[in-house]
């Protein structure tokens, strides 16, 4: 049976970025991907400035900059009584930028595939175990009882990591919240706005992905979540059997990122408030610092050493980040204090400004 140096369980952001970095050293390189791309996800689907040098790095942010998009030149936030405020966003070519999800995360994929990756689609994972060739290497199995093996395994299969929980490493969610989402068609002179708007029940994202469509997230508690879907209904005019896809936990504990012959990375080790529209940043640069550190340790370098640079440097990653993100998630917790925080901000808006600048540049 072929060895493959490195299989990555999930073709995400976080995977196909770090199967494309493998490849391109050279690596024998895995892809199982449960789903047939493309694929919709729930999701906000704007992205960061900070990704487009990573999407450089892939050589690919100009096909991206070409599929169907919108540019976004401002954030809004608006308090449960409906005050508003607005603040910038970088203008130009590194702008915040969103793109639907089944467009991006295809186009990485096949990026990943293209440098060499071995990409099976329609392949769930079910079952991990310790190759019969050598007992460091992963046997994985799938739910169509194919099995491969490789070297070194990553979890990038998301917030809900079967890798992560064959491993007995996935932390017990926090049931407190679940998202909804839909594209809807995108209402007359809506702008190159992105929306972050707090409810009574939660809060809601608003995003144009292209000319003729509207990324709509909801965020709640289980029982609130109907009245934000009728909330969206009467406030977009959408019909009542619009079908929305559904996502939880929002938050967990992190899973550690560096074991011995195994990663996690993206959601998978870690998720991020959504409000903050981070994660596809955090998962195309943990894809690519994992597919230097494995391509350290299948070169013959010491794996010990690569391992301890790969947390070092996935750890720096987030460094000063976490507290936005934890004071977002206290904000959509109790949106009514968010509320007050952007009627606050109508007076003095350097805070909220200062608050984006720390995400979006
Ligand atoms: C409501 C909401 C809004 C958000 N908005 C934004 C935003 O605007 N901007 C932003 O940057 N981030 C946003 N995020 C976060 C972002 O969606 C994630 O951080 C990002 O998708 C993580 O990428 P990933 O590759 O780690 O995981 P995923 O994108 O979840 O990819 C995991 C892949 O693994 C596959 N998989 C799962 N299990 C298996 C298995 N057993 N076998 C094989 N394959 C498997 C799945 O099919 C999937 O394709 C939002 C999140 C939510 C919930």
């Amino acid at each position: 049976m072929e060895i493959f140096d490195v299989a990555i369980v999930g073709g995400g952001p976080a995977g196909s970025s770090c199967a494309a970095f493998c490849a391109l050293a050279g690596l024998r390189t895995l892809v199982l991907e449960r789903e047939k791309f493309p694929r919709e996800k729930v999701c906000g689907d704007c992205l960061n400035p900070s990704c487009w040098p990573l999407l450089e790095r892939l050589g690919v942010a100009r096909r991206i900059r070409d599929l169907p998009h919108s540019k976004l030149a401002s954030v809004e936030f608006i308090a449960i009584d409906g005050h508003k405020v607005i603040v910038d966003l970088p203008a130009g070519d590194d702008c915040e930028f969103s793109v639907k999800r089944s467009l991006f995360d295809n186009l990485l994929l096949r990026r990943a595939r293209d440098l060499g990756a071995q990409v099976h689609e329609e392949t769930t994972v079910m079952a991990l175990a310790n190759s019969p060739e050598s007992i460091r290497d992963w046997k994985i199995e799938t739910a169509a009882a194919e099995s491969f093996s490789a070297r070194a395994l990553i979890g990038a299969d998301g917030r809900n990591s079967t890798v992560a929980r064959l491993c007995n490493l996935l932390p017990h969610p926090a049931r407190e919240r679940v998202a909804l989402q839909a594209h809807i068609p995108l209402p007359r002179n809506f702008g190159e706005r992105v929306v972050l708007q707090f409810l009574r029940q939660g809060y809601s994202g608003q995003a144009p992905v292209n000319e003729t469509e509207l990324n709509l997230c909801l965020v709640g508690a289980p029982p609130t979540i109907s009245g934000l879907r009728q909330w969206a209904e009467r406030h977009f005019e959408i019909p009542a059997d619009q079908p929305w896809r559904t996502i939880a936990p929002l938050t967990r504990s992190p899973v550690s990122c560096a074991h011995e012959n195994l990663f996690f990375i993206g959601d998978a080790a870690r998720v991020v408030e959504p409000f903050t529209g981070e994660g596809i940043y955090y998962a195309l640069r943990s894809g690519e610092l994992a597919a230097n550190a494995i391509t350290k340790i299948i070169r013959g370098e010491d794996r010990q050493l690569a391992l301890r640079e790969f947390a070092r440097v996935y750890a720096e990653m987030y460094k000063g980040r976490l507290w936005i993100n934890r004071l977002a998630r206290a904000a959509v917790l109790a949106p009514r204090v968010a509320s007050v925080f952007v009627r606050a901000a109508q007076i003095q808006p350097a805070i909220l400004r200062l608050l984006t600048e720390k995400i979006v540049y």
